[in-house]
C-alpha cells in the first residue's frame, strides 16, 4: 500500500528534462497541445497506436502474472483494493478493531461516538480530495497547481474535477469497497480462465485443518485436524467469505487471511501454512504424500510469453523508429486544378510539418515526378518552400501551389520531399498531380 501510493502521489512531481520548449514533467498528459509524456516517450495524437500497444501490453502482462500467480493484481496493485485498504486502516486507528467497531455501530449515540465516527469520515474526505487532487497534476504541472491550491487560485474546471473524483473516491473506498469487485469489476468474471490447477491461488489445506473445532490448551491433536474454527481468517477477509470452503470467485487474493491463520498457529504453537499460496496440485501431492514441484511452465504460460514477447518487440520497434519530423499532404478537393491564363496546370495541397523537436526549425520543399514545377506557399510575409518555419513542438500547416507548364494529360504520382535545414534530416510523402484529363 505505501509504495503504490507513494507511485501514484509523487509521481507527478519528478522531473525530466526534456530542454527548453518542452515541459520538464516527466508524467505528463498535456489535454491542452494533445499530447502524452512518460520519461523519454512522447506521444502526439498521430501516434496514438503507441497508446493501444501500451494497453495491449497491459493486457497480456495481466494475463501472464494471473496465470502463473493468481490475482496478485486484485491483491496488491488495484486502485480499488488499495484505497480500500487505506479506508479501513483510518477506520481501525481511530475506532478500533472489528469488535470494537461492531460495538461502537450497536452503541447508542454518544459523544464518543459523534466523534469517532465524524474523525473517520472527515480523514476519508481528506484522504479523497488529496487523491482526486493527485489525478489532476497527470494533467498540470504539477508544482505550479500544487501551490495554486494555497494561493487559492484554482479554476472553476480543475475544481469541478477535484470535487467529483473526491465524492467517486470517498464512495467506492468508504463504502462501495468489495462490492466493486464482486458486482462491478469484469475482471474478476473472466480471471478464472487464466487459472488452472498449477496457478498459484490461497488455499486452505483441508485434509490438514479438517476436522476442525475448538481446543483447549494441553489437548491432544490426535484424531482431528489443525483449524481450531476461530474464524479469525473470515473475520480478516474484505470480500466476505470463508476461504475453508474453497476458492471462490470473490477471492482478491490479499493474503490476509495467510496472515491471521499464520498468526493463530504461531500462539497455538503448530506448524504455519494451514491457509497459504499454492497450487491445487501441489496442495495435492503433498496430501498424498507425493514430492512435487510447482509447474509454472505450462503451455498457456508458454503462449502468454510468446504474445508478450511480440507485442513488446513491436512497441519497442515503434518507440525506437520513431521519428521526430513528419511530412503529410492533402490535394485540395474543389477545384482538383486549374488552368491558368499562362497554360499553366496548378494544383493546390495543404502540407501539415510535424515539427516533434524542441527547437524552432526551418525546412524545404522540393518535388519529384514533374518537369518545370513552380512551388507557391500562399501565406503572408515572404514565405517561400525554402523557408517553412514550424515552431518547436508543433505542428505547422502551409497552402501550397504547385504548378508546372508541362503538365502530362493524365493524373501524374509525384513525391513532396521535406528536409530540415539545420539537420537535413528529410520525409517524403507520396500524392498525385492533377491535369486537365484527368480525374
Ligand atoms: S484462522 Fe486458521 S484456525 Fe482460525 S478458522 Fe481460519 S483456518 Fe481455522
Ligand atoms: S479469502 Fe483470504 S485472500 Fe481471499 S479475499 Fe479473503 S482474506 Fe483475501
Amino acid at each position: 500500500m505505501t509504495l503504490t501510493l507513494g507511485v501514484y502521489y509523487l509521481t507527478p512531481f519528478i522531473r525530466w528534462d526534456r530542454g527548453p520548449n518542452a515541459p520538464d514533467q516527466a508524467v505528463l498528459i498535456d489535454l491542452e497541445s494533445a499530447k502524452a509524456y512518460w520519461f523519454w516517450i512522447e506521444i502526439w495524437p498521430q501516434e496514438v497506436y503507441l497508446l493501444t500497444g501500451i494497453l495491449i501490453l497491459a493486457a497480456v502482462v495481466l494475463f501472464f502474472v494471473t496465470s502463473l500467480f493468481g490475482r496478485v493484481w486484485c491483491g496488491y496493485l488495484c486502485p480499488q483494493t488499495v484505497w480500500t485498504d487505506l479506508f479501513v486502516w483510518v477506520e481501525r486507528i481511530v475506532q478500533g478493531d472489528r469488535n470494537a467497531r461492531k460495538k461502537l455501530h450497536e452503541a447508542r449515540w454518544s459523544f464518543d461516538k459523534v466523534r469517532k465516527i465524524a474523525t473517520t469520515h472527515f480523514i476519508w474526505l481528506v484522504i479523497a480530495w488529496c487523491t482526486a487532487g493527485s489525478f489532476v497534476l497527470y494533467f498540470n504541472d504539477a508544482p505550479t497547481l500544487f501551490w495554486s491550491f494555497f494561493t487559492f487560485d484554482v479554476s472553476p474546471t480543475i475544481l469541478t474535477f477535484i470535487g467529483g473524483l473526491t465524492f467517486s473516491t470517498y464512495l467506492m473506498a468508504g463504502f462501495a469497497r468489495e462490492q466493486v469487485c464482486t458486482y462491478m469489476c469484469p475482471y474478476a468474471r473472466f480471471q478464472s480462465a487464466m487459472f488452472d490447477c498449477d496457478t498459484l491461488i490461497i488455499g486452505y489445506d483441508e485434509q490438514r485443518g479438517e476436522a476442525r473445532g475448538k481446543h483447549k490448551k494441553g489437548e491432544s491433536w490426535d484424531d482431528r485436524g489443525h483449524c481450531i474454527d476461530c474464524t479469525a481468517c473470515v473475520q480478516v477477509c474484505p470480500m466476505g467469505i470463508d476461504i475453508r470452503d474453497g476458492l471462490q470467485m470473490e477471492c482478491i487474493a490479499c493474503g490476509l487471511c495467510v496472515d491471521a491463520c499464520n498468526n493463530v498457529m504461531d500462539k497455538i504453537d503448530l506448524k504455519r501454512g494451514l491457509i497459504r499460496y499454492d497450487t491445487v496440485n501441489h496442495m495435492e501431492a503433498e496430501q498424498q504424500g507425493r514430492k512435487e514441484s510447482f509447474k509454472f511452465l505450462q503451455s498457456r504460460t508458454i503462449y502468454y510469453a510468446a504474445i508478450l514477447a511480440v507485442v513488446a518487440v513491436a512497441m519497442f520497434a515503434a518507440v525506437i523508429g520513431r521519428t521526430s519530423l513528419e511530412l503529410h499532404v492533402l490535394h485540395d478537393r474543389n477545384p482538383l486544378f486549374v488552368q491558368l491564363s499562362s497554360g499553366e496546370i496548378r494544383n493546390g495541397y495543404i502540407i501539415k510539418i510535424l515539427n516533434k523537436t524542441h527547437d524552432h526549425r526551418t525546412f524545404r520543399l522540393s518535388l519529384e515526378g514533374l518537369d518545370d514545377v513552380q512551388i507557391e506557399v500562399k501565406a503572408a510575409g515572404s514565405v517561400s518552400a525554402d523557408s517553412l518555419y514550424v515552431v518547436a513542438d508543433s505542428i505547422g500547416t502551409y497552402h501550397i501551389f504547385v504548378s508546372s507548364n508541362m503538365a502530362p494529360d493524365s493524373p501524374r504520382d509525384i513525391t513532396f520531399t521535406l528536409t530540415d535545414q539545420g539537420s537535413d534530416m528529410t520525409d517524403t510523402y507520396d500524392a498525385v498531380f492533377i491535369s486537365k484529363r484527368g480525374r
